[in-house]
């Protein structure tokens, strides 16, 4: 047997990509995420770096320009006193210079180099150390001190007026003008301070362009810098030349205030920046660490869903398209694969056949012996049609007793009737579950699926109506559909229209047939038999109307209204039975009792002559509420006879077990006492049963004289048939019973020509 199609592949295919559709989001948010932080920090690290490197930088001009002011409060301090500007401005005293100003500068506060000036800028002193020095050197190093008298003198631009870098002049001008400024001296960067001497009792009248000015120079040397570099914590620094400083130091340009080049210094900044990735790397890495881990579980929680999922939903969908009883294939799936191979018949493919499979009795089976009992017959039928079937045919169980089998391949009429055949074999075997011995019977319609097919309704339909077909033959054998069947079942539903309106329409009619004692001589009764006249059809006989109405559930009303018109027209026939037929399909129904009852009440016939004939049919499956209604019937007055008996199961234990008060041997084995020695036999042994169950004995389609006698012989209570008077209608029984002797039995010459 084929396994179950299923899309395995594109069912995985659709959970990576939704898996992808998930992790790949994820891991563009962690990583954005992560890149963040990094830039974050290496942008705020770079940040403090720079803004160490500013704050150094600034601090170095601040120790610069601290130094430029102490150099100016120390000369101030040494030549802005009375003393001094009697000695350098009235009166010069080069001696008096030497002690107290060039010597005090150089050896009291460090200063290298010490010049005083007379108001035409003449040299008057220098020192050079701590040694006096030829004034006339002053002229080699003029060009470096004319910035600062130019400013003093009032000479020259506006910006050469500006002091030092970052600071205009210096403090207490009140006294005497004064510049501090940072330049290169002697192709050195240097400190230059000049104080122009002033008197401090009159200012206003003294000055700067006729004073004398005082000069002092600190040339920026490897000490002042160590000086700066402790003080400030500038870790080497240095003065460097115009070649490349060391990677990672900073270098700075100090420039005078006209912008010159002073000189370039150098240090290794501090780097905070550096600190801090060093002290955040470690959490990033953790959060790194952290967001993997995370990722990896997440991943590992969504791959273990995704296998509970589709492991989920491989059994979900096992459930949907399987029997949950046999296992077999169910409906949904049966219907999909019936679809897929009608498209491949179309493409080409090879014709393949439908075989519709319908029970029979699976019903009585289970209400009878049980659900339980029912449920392991239909697995062991599932396993008998699993065994039969070939390799690649589908098994389907498509409803409570119905399977089919799809088979492709040798579609010959024959071999489709082979299959079906050892089908019905295999499933018509005794079964014994639990300890009951259980014989069911099956019903086979099939259909070929060809390129004319156009769905799978197409093909249910042929297939339904061969199953039709093989049922209405008598069961247990199998049909092949073909095309006059269409029509069969259009007829049918016709039928079935036409027939639902006469009853509506009240234009069924009811004939009534003669019962006699056995001597032939004396109506003991009338058997209802309905009687159809189609406005365009005519007759149609009970045997084709019956089932139809017993298909379609129009027996119900159909019986209802017959019952209503026998008993209505019986109550013209006083101390007579009425016979009246029912269908296993009414009788079943559980208000059936009721509405005999209310029938009998509205119409005042008496239950005592009400015979009810129902067939063993009726009683298969259904023994204990059948029981229950035939006592309820039995309570009532009611009489009930088993018809037609010989035909179906003939089932002593029935016979034992129902209350019937009459036996109807069937026609048929009438018909045949004459030709077939068992025939006469059975019927021999069929009265003799029922009389010794304390039952009458009726027998019916009796036609001829010997019939009668053989029947009359055998000890048959009554007989019925075209011998003793053909159903015929109300009036006729009336008239009959009206004048007894009027009904003149015909020899068989003559009933041959009224036939
Ligand atoms: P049945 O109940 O066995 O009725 C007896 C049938 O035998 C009648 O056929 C009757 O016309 C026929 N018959 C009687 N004597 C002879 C004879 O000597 N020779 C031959 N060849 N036939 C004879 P009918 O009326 O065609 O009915 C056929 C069956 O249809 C009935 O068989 C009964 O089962 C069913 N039927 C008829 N009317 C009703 C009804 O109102 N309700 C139900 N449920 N079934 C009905
Ligand atoms: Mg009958
Ligand atoms: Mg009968």
């Amino acid at each position: 047997m084929v396994p179950p199609h299923t899309n395995e592949g594109q069912a995985t295919a659709g959970r990576y990509h939704a898996r992808r559709g998930v992790v790949i989001p994820i891991g563009v948010i962690v990583a954005v995420a992560i890149i963040c932080v990094v830039v974050a920090v290496l942008g705020s690290a770079q940040r403090a770096d720079e803004m160490a490197i500013a704050t150094e930088r600034q601090l170095f001009t601040r120790a610069l320009n601290n130094h430029g002011e102490r150099m100016l409060r120390e000369v101030d301090a040494v030549a802005n006193s009375e003393p001094a500007y009697r000695k350098i401005r009235l009166d010069f005293d080069a001696k008096w210079v030497q002690a107290y100003v060039g010597q005090r500068l150089q050896s009291f506060f460090d200063h290298h180099f010490v010049f005083v000036a007379d108001p035409t800028d003449r040299l008057r002193y220098a020192t050079l150390g701590n040694s006096r020095s030829d004034p006339s050197w002053f002229n080699s190093v003029r060009n470096d001190l004319n910035a600062a008298l130019d400013h003093l003198r009032g000479r020259g631009s506006g910006a050469a007026r500006s002091a030092l870098a970052g600071t205009e002049q210096s403090a207490e001008p009140a006294r005497s003008q004064r510049i501090t400024r940072l330049q290169t001296f002697l192709g050195r960067p240097a400190i230059l301070v000049a104080v122009a001497i002033a008197s401090s009792d009159d200012v206003t009248q003294d000055s700067p362009e006729k004073a004398p000015i005082v000069m002092s120079v600190k040339i920026i040397n490897g000490d002042t810098l160590a000086e700066i570099a402790s003080h400030l914590q500038l870790h080497n620094l240095r003065q460097v030349g115009v070649e490349p400083i060391t990677p990672g130091d900073y270098a700075f340009k100090l420039a005078d205030p006209q912008g010159k080049q002073v000189a370039n210094f150098a240090w290794t900044p501090k780097r905070p920046g550096a600190e801090i990735v060093n002290s955040v790397i470690p959490f990033i890495a953790v959060a790194f660490a952290g967001f993997a881990l995370l990722a990896a579980l997440v991943l590992r929680h969504m791959r273990r869903t995704a296998a509970t999922i589709a492991s989920g939903e491989s059994r979900l969908r096992h459930l949907a398209l399987h029997d949950p009883l046999c296992g077999l294939p169910n409906r949904i799936f049966f219907g999909e694969r019936l679809e897929t191979v009608i498209a491949d018949v179309h493409k080409g493919g090879p014709p393949a056949a439908l075989l519709y499979i319908d029970l029979d009795h699976f019903k009585d089976v289970n209400d009878t012996l049980g659900h339980p009992i029912g449920d392991d017959l239909i697995r062991a039928v599932t396993q008998r049609l699993t065994h039969t079937v070939r390799e690649n045919d589908l098994v389907a169980r498509i409803g409570g007793d119905e399977f089919a089998v799809i088979t492709a391949g040798g579609c010959e009429h024959s071999a489709l009737l082979n299959i079906a055949n050892r089908l019905i074999a295999a499933i018509c075997a005794p079964y014994t579950i639990s300890n009951q011995s259980i014989v069911i019977g099956a019903s086979i319609g099939i259909a070929v699926i060809n390129e004319k097919i156009t769905g799978t309704p197409d093909i249910m339909r042929h297939a339904d109506m061969a199953l039709y077909r093989a049922k209405n033959e008598g069961r247990n054998r199998a049909c092949i559909y073909d095309t006059a069947m269409d029509s069969d079942l259009l007829q049918r539903k016709l039928l079935e229209n036409d027939l639902r309106q006469a009853i509506d329409r009240n234009e069924l009619q009811v004939a009534y047939q003669p019962i006699v004692n056995n001597s032939g001589e004396t109506v003991v009764g009338v058997e209802a038999l309905c009687r159809w006249t189609h406005p365009v059809r005519g007759e149609i006989p009970p045997s084709e109307f019956i089932p139809i109405a017993e298909n379609s559930a129009l027996i119900i009303d159909l019986g209802e209204w017959v019952l209503r018109r026998a008993c209505t027209d019986g109550n013209a026939w006083p101390g007579i039975t009425m016979a009246v037929n029912v269908s296993p399909l009414q009788f079943r129904r559980a208000d059936f009792v009721d509405v005999v009852e209310r029938i009998l009440a509205e119409t005042g016939f008496d239950p005592a002559r009400l015979e009810l004939e129902v067939t063993e049919s009726t009683l298969i499956g259904n023994v204990d509420t059948a029981e229950l209604a035939m006592f309820r019937l039995k309570a009532l007055g009611v009489r009930l006879a088993l018809d037609d008996f010989g035909t179906g199961y003939s089932s002593l234990l029935y016979l034992r077990r129902f209350p019937f008060d009459k036996l109807k041997v069937d026609r048929s084995f009438v018909h045949s006492i004459e030709r077939a020695a068992d025939a006469a036999a059975i019927v021999h042994a069929v009265v003799s049963l029922g009389r010794g169950l304390g039952m009458k004995v009726t027998a019916e389609g009796v036609e001829t004289a010997e019939q009668h006698l053989f029947l009359r012989a055998a000890g048959v209570h009554a007989m019925q048939g075209f011998r003793f008077g053909r159903p015929c209608p109300a009036a006729d029984i009336s008239a009959r019973l009206d004048v007894p002797g009027s009904f003149k039995i015909k020899d068989d010459a003559d009933l041959a020509m009224a036939g």
